[in-house]
């Protein structure tokens, strides 16, 4: 199995011989044709799997084919939803080495810092927005941030989402998000709350495990 037997686009197969990735790993094996075909997806896999990436290939390939239909304004148009600083931060990372071919922009927003850099970005246009659940809702309460346009949303972690004590954040953020969606769902354990969660958020998924 290859990136070129996945059906990726000539910009992101020539990103991904410049990380030196030669093949796709399980879970990116696995996912990406469900993501690539607009399907739910229920992704239980570990950090260091390639989860990152099984994620964050396909969605730039959408947007990208997307762009070109459509020729769209930029307006935010995945979400990317992830519990902690350090995760936003190496989500952002991949998305800028494996995009950097697309053109497609993106933010990170976080909190613990100040908000005007991150505001300034997000002012520019973004494509796809990486944040954790908190510093998303100060900036949604102060109107920098607007989903209406939003065709993918992502849950990175979700497990540790809830841990962290984000539930209520998360479903907030859900409920200002337009339904017909596409939504990608990951979590390393899938315990009772978990699977309530995802139930109630994803539309026939495919089932991915690693
Ligand atoms: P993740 O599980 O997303 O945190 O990824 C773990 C690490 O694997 C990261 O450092 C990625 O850069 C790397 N990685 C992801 N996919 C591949 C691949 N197909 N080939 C080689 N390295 C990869």
């Amino acid at each position: 199995m290859s990136f070129q037997d996945l059906k990726l686009i000539e910009p992101i197969l020539k990103a991904l011989k410049q990380e030196g990735y030669t093949q796709p790993t399980p879970i990116q094996a696995q996912a990406i044709p469900y993501i690539l075909q607009q399907r739910d997806l229920l992704g239980c896999a570990q950090t260091g799997t390639g989860k990152t990436a099984a994620f964050s290939i396909p969605v730039l390939q959408l947007l990208y084919q997307q762009r070109q239909q459509h020729k769209e304004q930029k307006s935010i148009k995945t979400l990317i939803l992830t519990p902690t600083r350090e995760l936003a931060i190496q989500i952002a990372e991949s998305i800028t080495a494996y995009g950097r071919f697309t053109g497609l922009k993106h933010a990170v927003i976080f909190g613990g810092v100040s908000q005007n850099p991150q505001v300034d970005t997000l002012r520019r246009g973004v494509d796809i927005l990486v944040a954790t659940p908190g510093r998303l809702i100060d900036l949604m309460n102060q109107g920098y941030v607007s989903l209406s346009h939003l065709k993918i949303l992502v849950l990175d972690e979700a497990d540790r989402m809830l841990d962290m004590g984000f539930v209520h954040d998360v479903k907030r953020i859900l409920s200002k998000v337009p339904a017909k969606r596409q939504t990608l769902f990951f979590s390393a354990t899938m315990p009772a709350e978990i699977q309530q969660l995802a139930d109630s958020i994803l539309n026939n998924p495919a089932k991915v495990e690693v």
